[in-house]
């Protein structure tokens, strides 16, 4: 089982700040900035590549509007990444999109 997966189920942990029916968002254990969060679908699918569900999909964004909201960060700016593939830098093998704010380095 990958280390998503495992922390979906529980048997690892990590801290969470907002879930929903498709995603959960937790704090990334090496952030790139000062506030960095994981949304992580909560089925196991590889990539971006990989995803079919339109619902999923199209959950997605939402789900970062939401999370950017919950932890106050509109008003700093935040930036959303989706690393798909080896060569993009995706090391984690299951679906998630980064969410980072404050002290972000250039992308
Ligand atoms: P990727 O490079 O696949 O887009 O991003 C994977 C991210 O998962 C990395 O930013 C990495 O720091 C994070 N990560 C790796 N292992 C763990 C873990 O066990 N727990 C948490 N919370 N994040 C992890
Ligand atoms: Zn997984």
């Amino acid at each position: 089982m990958c280390i998503f997966c495992r922390i979906i189920d529980g048997s690892l942990g990590a801290t969470i700040r907002w879930q929903n029916e498709m995603w959960i968002a937790i704090d990334d254990i090496h952030p790139k900035a000062k506030t960095h969060v994981l949304l992580v679908s909560k089925t196991h699918i590889e990539s971006l590549e990989q995803a079919m569900d339109q619902a999923l999909l199209e959950s997605g964004l939402s789900t970062v509007q939401m999370v950017a909201r919950t932890l106050g960060l509109v008003e700093a700016g935040y930036k959303t990444v989706i690393n798909t593939g080896r060569g993009a830098g995706q090391i984690v093998d299951h679906l998630h999109i980064h969410l980072l704010s404050g002290n972000i380095g250039n992308v």
